[in-house]
């Protein structure tokens, strides 16, 4: 990258033309843009480190679900032609290793943003963080992601439990060492899926929890060739843009079959799926053109995958609790390395919870359905506050002192998932009404940090200050996001897409399905200079 190490430090001036909050993938391409735009700029990050998700979650299995030639920055040519990627899915260690090569320089590490407030007469932000000394900026930008705050159950007892306890998404540095230990893990989503196989190797024994049982696909991960490799970078322009217009498609090998379900015969039905369960990874949703949309289509992949599940496992009582009974997709879909064949492991046993929760956490383990379970450690894989939890920890206000946490009271309201009336110049890098984590989400985030500073660019040439969203255009909005979730299967179940996994979140379907229409959307809303918002 060309500004790797030619970037000085500005540490440590106190007014800013741009704060960033973050430094993952969204603050660090951030960060590459504003210096671009000659913008004085500082990013602030709580970890130690860059990476953000792939800084905070090295948890045993933690790997990229998207292929890593497409889970990777476009927006430099030499980046992606240098960079090697040595799986089909990159691990964690290896994305993170990425962002780092990527920058460093004016990144304030092991500073928490604690608050944000609008100065309605200097039209300026004001930032304090955890380590004092406040700085202003013009501009905020919130990088902070939407997987980034944890969601720690409250079970009575936690703080009795002699052993150790882990959440995936806050992973010791150093790894744990579960040699001769009887090890809980409690959630069974990504995070749970991939680290289970690899603690039940690892453990003594292994006991998993599970609230809801969950749809995973063979990820059929592999070492990624040198000519694979090769042959790609040959044409990653176009790889690139093919993979734009479908940006949740995570195999250009098998694109979508636009056919329905219901249109063909059993035969014809299991072939495609027995082609895309072989292939592995995410083009099993793709498998008919209506899964998402049509509930007697979905539930003939949801029968597919059952009739894996049995086929995988060999005690049938637990092959009938893994079998997943919601809609298919409608929690995130998952990707395994050996999920299911860990469950014939001798030293692992599954505990169904979905009817009798679990009751508390012990000195010694844990208490469910009348019976306590000895453990030596617990591993919460219990997900996040996603989407708006790492927001709204913070203390955001806006024009006359309104608080992000008052605008959202009934559910996060945004235009375009990037401006928010009543919070001027501040913008959200992947926020609630966007595609985000609905895509590969390095694509989206390419496309937000490039519309924000392609407008902080328009409004420093036209000579404007402030940039705000309209109410009204937030209102049509998020209209507009639930009518497209309602047309879907996606509102079907209790995920975390909806927040139904934190306990009296609002419940409203946050991302936006759809990614190439909601690019168009905000090119020609920059076109028609910044319709739906105000500029002064
Ligand atoms: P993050 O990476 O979450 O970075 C946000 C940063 O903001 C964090 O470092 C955090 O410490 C910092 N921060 C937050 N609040 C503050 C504050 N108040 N002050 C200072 N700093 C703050 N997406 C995909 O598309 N494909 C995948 O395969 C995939 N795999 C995933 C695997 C896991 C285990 C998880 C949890 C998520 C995965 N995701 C995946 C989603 C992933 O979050 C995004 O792909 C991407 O890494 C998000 O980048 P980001 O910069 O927006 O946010
Ligand atoms: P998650 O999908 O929200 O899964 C959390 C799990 O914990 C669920 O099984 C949930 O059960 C369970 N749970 C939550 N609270 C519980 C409680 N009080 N008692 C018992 N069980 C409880 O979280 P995640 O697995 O960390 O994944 C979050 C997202 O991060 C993914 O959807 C994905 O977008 C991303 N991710 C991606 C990868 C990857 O493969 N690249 C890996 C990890 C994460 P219920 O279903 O009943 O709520």
């Amino acid at each position: 990258m060309a500004d790797h190490a030619a970037a000085t430090s500005t540490l440590p001036s106190s007014n800013f033309d741009a704060v960033i909050v973050g430094a993952g993938f969204a603050g660090l391409y951030m960060l590459h843009r504003s210096r671009g735009l000659g913008l004085k700029v500082r990013v602030f990050e709580v970890g130690a480190g860059v990476g953000g998700t792939w800084y905070w979650n090295r948890y045993p299995g933690a790997r990229c679900d998207v292929e890593s030639m497409q889970y990777s920055y476009q927006f430099d040519e030499a980046l992606q032609q240098e960079w090697e990627w040595s799986e089909r899915y990159s691990g964690q260690p290896e994305i993170l290793s990425y962002a780092n090569h990527v920058a460093r320089e004016d990144i304030q590490f092991e500073t928490r943003v604690e608050s944000v407030h609008f100065d309605e007469e200097t039209e300026r932000w004001s930032i304090c963080t955890d380590r004092g000394n406040p700085v202003s900026a013009q501009f905020v930008i919130m990088a902070t992601g939407c997987l980034s705050s944890t969601n720690m159950p409250d079970i009575p007892g936690m703080d009795l439990f002699a052993g150790d306890i882990h959440h995936t998404g806050q992973w010791p540095h150093g790894g744990v060492n579960f040699d001769g230990k009887r090890v809980g893990v409690i959630g069974t989503g990504s995070s749970g899926i991939q680290a289970i196989p690899l603690i039940a190797e690892q453990s003594e024994h292994l006991t998993v929890f599970q609230r809801t049982a969950q749809y995973a696909i063979p990820a059929a991960n592999r070492p990624l060739g040198a000519d694979e490799q090769a042959d790609v970078k040959a044409k990653y322009p176009e790889f690139r843009a093919e993979n734009s217009l479908y940006p949740n498609a995570f195999s250009l090998r098998m694109p979508l079959n636009e056919t329905s379900a219901l249109d063909v015969d059993d035969d014809e039905r299991h072939r495609e799926y027995e082609a895309r369960w072989r292939e592995g990874g995410f083009t099993f949703s793709w498998s008919f053109g209506d899964l998402g949309l049509d509930l007697d289509a979905n539930a003939t992949a949801g029968e597919f995958v059952r009739g894996k599940i049995r086929e995988l496992v060999r005690d049938p009582d637990t092959a009938e609790k893994l079998c997943p009974d919601t809609v298919l997709g409608c929690k995130r879909l998952c990707l395994d390395t050996g999920y299911f064949e860990t469950f014939n492991r001798p030293n692992v046993d599954l505990v169904d919870i979905s009817k009798q929760e679990i009751d508390r956490i012990t000195t010694n383990g844990i208490e469910t359905g009348g019976r306590e379970y000895k453990l030596d450690a617990i591993v919460f894989a219990t997900g996040f506050d996603a989407m708006t939890g790492t927001l709204l920890a913070m203390d955001i206000r806006g024009r006359d002192g309104l608080t992000l946490q008052e605008k959202w009271s009934a559910g996060p309201g945004t235009y375009l998932g990037l401006g928010i009336p009543g919070f001027p110049n501040l913008f959200t890098i992947s926020g609630p009404g966007s595609p985000s984590v609905l895509t590969n989400m390095i694509v989206s985030i390419e496309q937000h940090v490039d519309w924000i500073a392609d407008c902080i660019s328009a409004m420093s040439k036209r000579g404007h200050r402030t940039i705000e969203a309209t109410l009204d255009a937030e209102e049509n909005w998020v209209e507009h996001v639930n009518a497209v979730a309602n047309e879907t299967v996606y509102p079907a179940c209790n995920s975390w897409y909806l927040g139904a996994n934190i306990p009296g979140k609002t419940r409203v379907f946050m991302p936006l399905l759809g990614f190439p229409p909601y690019v168009e959307k905000c090119d020609e809303v920059a076109a028609n200079g910044y319709e739906g918002f105000t500029l002064t």
